[in-house]
């Protein structure tokens, strides 16, 4: 499959996208996000501070999953240069950030990577690498992944759309699952997700269509035991997230005629007590060129931070950051859903 880029398609364009979200807002029943904060006391939606730096060090991949709200994949060149992977160390230097979380595409494609992990391990932040798994076999360059992650101690975060192979291949392409399970088996032989060791694998699960996840809490004690029993294999925990309308998502929930009433689902489901956890609060999304953002959706959006005047790492103002009112659209509505979601799973406990 070639990503939507590839393709030429319309909804490779932000513009486009943006204005389908802004579309929705007059066809369908859907209330503006902003207004719905609005009548909450929440707009302009603010900081609580900046804990975590997420860094898209590109859109490599080497897959191309249906959902993928980067539209990555091995057709996708762009990627994070040494220069701003050198500047995103100095911001963590000076700004007292503790979380690097690194993600693309396939983090591990960036030639930098390796270098990249040693350097933030030694400035003692945690380190946590967005891996699917898969990648570990798709060159036998990156069989040694595995031990490089543990020698690391880095935390890794790896999709899997569900616990058997029908269902996650059909979003993540042929043979994905059965990959993935072969590539959990030596995260584990390396101490993964095993007590005491000290070393994090978690999981992410996504639904594999229009609808919202069910408890993270019930999906994590089903992927447990029917991973160990079935495939041998141990996790520590389920982040669940929720499909945002953008992208390679968005142009399935259009040719699948689920557009607007998976908009109204969200909608239906919007929880208040989600607002103070959202992600883009403690969050700060760097993509491949260097330019800063309120989060990786609104990374895919273009929806930079400082619009007209948009911000870059290398020249990071705290100041203006934590002071800054967060850009949001209808598309924040995946994170507001019942619990909530975010790259840390549920929000809401
Ligand atoms: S592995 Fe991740 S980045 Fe790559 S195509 Fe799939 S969802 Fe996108
Ligand atoms: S998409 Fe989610 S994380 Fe991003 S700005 Fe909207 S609410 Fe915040």
């Amino acid at each position: 499959m070639k990503s939507l880029l590839a393709q030429h398609h319309e909804l490779s364009q932000s513009g486009r996208q943006l204005q389908l979200l802004d579309e929705v807002v007059q066809s369908a029943a859907i209330t503006p996000f902003k207004e719905k904060l609005k009548t909450l006391g929440f707009y302009p939606l603010k900081p609580t501070g900046i804990d975590i730096l997420q860094i898209n060090v590109g859109k490599l991949c080497n897959q191309t999953c249906k959902h993928c709200h980067v539209d990555a994949g091995p057709d996708r060149k762009e990627i994070m240069s040494r220069e701003t992977l050198e500047q995103c160390l100095e911001a963590v230097r000076t700004s007292g950030i503790s979380t690097v979380d690194i993600t693309g595409g396939a983090p591990e494609l960036n030639p930098h990577f390796r270098w990249f992990v040693k350097e933030c391990t030694q400035l003692g932040v945690k380190v946590m690498n967005r891996c699917n798994l898969t990648v570990i076999f798709s060159n036998k360059k990156y069989n040694d992944l595995p031990e490089f992650f543990a020698e690391h101690k880095i935390e890794v975060v790896s999709s899997l759309p569900f616990y058997n192979a029908d269902r996650t291949d059909r979003q993540r392409g042929e043979g994905v699952f059965a990959a993935s399970v072969k590539a959990m088996k030596l995260l584990n032989a390396v101490g993964y997700g095993k007590a005491a060791s000290g070393l994090i694998l978690n999981l992410v699960y996504n639904p594999t269509g229009a609808f919202l996840s069910s408890g993270q809490q019930v999906l994590e004690a089903q992927f447990k035991k029917v991973l160990h029993e079935e495939f041998d294999v141990v996790f520590n925990h389920l982040f669940t997230i929720t499909n945002m309308p953008i992208s390679r998502f968005l142009d399935f929930l259009i040719t699948s005629g689920n557009y607007e009433s998976y908009l109204e689902k969200l909608l239906a489901a919007f929880n208040p007590a989600t607002v103070n956890g959202l992600m883009c609060r403690n969050t700060l999304s760097v993509s491949w060129d260097g330019y800063l953002y309120d989060c990786d959706f609104n990374q895919m959006l273009d929806l930079k931070i400082g619009e007209g005047d948009a911000m870059h790492i290398k020249n990071l103002d705290l100041n203006y950051l934590n002071r800054r009112e967060i850009i949001v659209s209808q598309h924040c509505y995946g994170c507001t859903a019942g619990a909530g979601s975010s790259c840390g799973g549920e929000v809401v406990k």
